[in-house]
Formats: structure tokens, sequence, C-alpha cells
């Protein structure tokens, strides 16, 4: 049975439980699942792993990559894992090289697919900014750490699992170089990938924007913009759907004025249902599309608002 250890990141675990289906992909289901956790929420993921590796020690200084480290390869050396997955979150892509640095062993960064090359495992990630996928297989019999993008592989098990929970007490803690003067805790705001419905603004209502809002807010769910918009500053990178920005599942997505490139649509997984408002019917975007409205996107905003308003 191999072994497989899970990064729990405080307010990605969600994401992190996904990450079960990398670890399916990688070993079937021959495979125990092992989650580590600092300071996350781990009553939000008991049931999904196998195993809950706790340490809460109130004196680790969870932000400190360097100490972090230390007690991960301290645990790695007991449990032996075949594999260590961690999210490509900005926190998870410091953890991840100090980590494999630690313990010796190889780190594939921002891996977005899973195959298999005879007996060994390949791991796929965009290369050259996004222009090709490399495949990068492990050749060795050594630990398989990758970091793993949030949002590409998506866990749909219900059943649960009845996790056992380790309160872990390190035997050694590395004194921490950075000095914490004060703490403010940003306030969490909700992520796109987490929504059930999008309404996604590009270059044909760059002008508009603003008004997206509207209608996100109708349909109860949020507003993502294609890179376009976000370089041209009206909206923010933590909303960008794409291969350089964040991937998205959502139940519905509304393309208004989004021109359906490559490196967009590289951002839609799973899309159950689309609808794309483009005064270009062969636009690529709606090829995809369930619905294609040809027409001004900022003219069909304000009109299906209106109509909402109206038959309320
Ligand atoms: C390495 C790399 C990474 C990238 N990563 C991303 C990424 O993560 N996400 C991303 O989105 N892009 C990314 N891009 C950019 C991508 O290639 C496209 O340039 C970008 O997606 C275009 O955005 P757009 O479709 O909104 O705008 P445009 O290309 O300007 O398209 C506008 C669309 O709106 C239509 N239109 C025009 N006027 C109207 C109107 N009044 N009403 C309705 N429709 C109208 C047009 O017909 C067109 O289809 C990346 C590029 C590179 C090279």
């Amino acid at each position: 049975m191999k072994k497989c250890l899970i990064f729990l990141e405080k307010n990605y675990e969600k994401f992190c439980v996904d990450l079960l289906k990398t670890m399916e992909e990688i070993f079937g289901k021959n495979c125990t699942s092992y989650a580590l956790s600092f300071d996350s929420d781990t009553e939000a993921v008991n049931g999904r792993f196998d195993k809950i590796i706790k340490v809460s020690d109130e004196n680790i200084p969870v932000y400190d990559v360097s100490v972090l480290t230390g007690i991960l390869s301290e645990i790695h050396r007991k449990y032996q894992f075949d594999c260590i997955l961690v999210l490509a979150t900005y926190f998870g892509r410091m953890l991840a090289p100090a980590f494999a640095a630690n313990v010796g062993t190889g780190l594939v960064a921002d891996v977005t697919k899973i195959g298999h090359y005879k007996d060994k495992i390949e791991m796929i990630r965009p290369a050259f900014s996004g222009k090709l996928l490399a495949g990068i297989i492990n050749t060795t019999e050594e630990t398989v750490m990758m970091s793993v993008r949030p949002g590409v592989f998506l866990y749909e098990e219900d059943r649960n699992k009845d996790t056992e929970i380790e309160n872990y007490i390190p035997e050694a803690i590395r004194p921490s170089k950075i000095e914490r003067i004060s703490r403010k805790e940003k306030p969490r705001s909700k992520d796109i990938r987490e929504s059930e419905v999008l309404v996604s603004g590009g270059g044909g209502i760059l002008e508009d924007f603003d008004i997206i809002d509207g209608l996100a807010d109708r349909l109860g769910g949020m507003k993502a913009a294609s890179r376009r918009v976000v370089d041209s500053g009206k909206a923010d990178r933590s909303i960008q759907v794409g291969q350089s920005g964040k991937i998205v599942h959502p139940k519905l997505y509304v393309a208004l004025g989004i021109c359906g490139m490559l490196q967009h649509v590289a951002g839609l997984n799973r899309v159950k249902h689309m609808i794309a408002v483009n005064t270009n019917k062969e636009a690529p975007i709606c090829s995809l599309a369930d619905i294609v409205v040809e027409g001004d996107a900022s003219t069909f905003v304000k009109n299906i608002i209106e109509r909402i308003d109206r038959e309320k």
C-alpha cells in the first residue's frame, strides 16, 4: 500500500481535499491518504482522509517555512511517504521547494495533469509561459513531490472515511529567524473557484466592466474577467480566469465579450453550462457555449438586469 501526504493549507481546505483526486490518478485506490495540519480546519476535512496528522503547538510559527520544513522532514522520516502533494498557492510555492531540498527529493511545480509512461508516473505542467505542456517522468523509486494547481483536480467521492487523528508532537523545532512584530488578519474574500455562477467579462465589455457586478449579484454568483481586462487595470488579478489566472468549474459561466483564446479556455474546467455574448458569433468561445447571444454585451447586461428586476 502506497502512502501519500497532503499538506493541509489554512483557508484552502477544500482544494486540499481535491488533491485526493490527484493521489488517485497517481496510485489508483492502492494508497493510504495522510493530511498534515498545522493550523488548518481539520473538522472541515474529517472523513475525507485515512489519517490526519495534527501538529497544534501554539509556539510553532506557522508562517515560517523553514520551521515547518524541519517538522515536515521529521514526519517524513517517520512515515516514509511515497508521494507528497502541496497546493501551488503562494504559500505552497514557498514551502514545497524548501521541503524538497531538505529531504533531498525532486519537485515538480504547478502540475495540472497526471499521466503514466510505462510503469512510471508522468507529471504534466505548463512550460514556456504555457506555450507548451511538459511531461516530467519520475524514473527513480524516491518520494514523488509536486505542487498542484488548485481547481484542476476535483474530488467527488461522497463516502465518509473513519479518519484516524494523530496529535503529533515534534521532537525538535528549529528556532525561527523571523520575528513577528504584529499580526493583522486579512479578510478572506470569496474565491471565484468556489462560485457556482460566474459572470465573466472580456475586451468586449471593457468600458462597462463595472455593470457586471449587478448581474453577478442577481444570479447569486461572482464577477470574473479575462486577462485583457486585468491587464487594463479594470479588474484584480485574483478574478482572472485562465492559464495564468485561476481554473474554475462553475455550473454556469456567462462569457461577456470574451473571445475565447486558448489561454482563457484553459481556465475552464468542466463548466456545466455556458452562455456567450459576443458581437462576433464566430469567436472561438461561441463554439463552447450552450447559448450564444449575438450582440453587444453591455446592452445584454443592462436588458437582462432590467428584466430580472421586473419579473421579481
Ligand atoms: C502566456 C500567456 C498567458 C495568458 N493567460 C491568460 C489567462 O490566464 N486568461 C486570459 O483570459 N487570457 C490569457 N492570455 C491572453 C489571451 O491570449 C487573450 O489575449 C485574452 O484572453 C483576450 O481577452 P478577451 O477575449 O477578453 O479580449 P479580446 O481578444 O479583445 O476579445 C474581445 C471579444 O469581444 C468581442 N466583442 C467586441 N466588442 C464587443 C461588444 N461590444 N459586445 C460583445 N462582444 C464584443 C470580440 O468579438 C472578441 O471576441 C494569455 C496570453 C499569454 C501569451
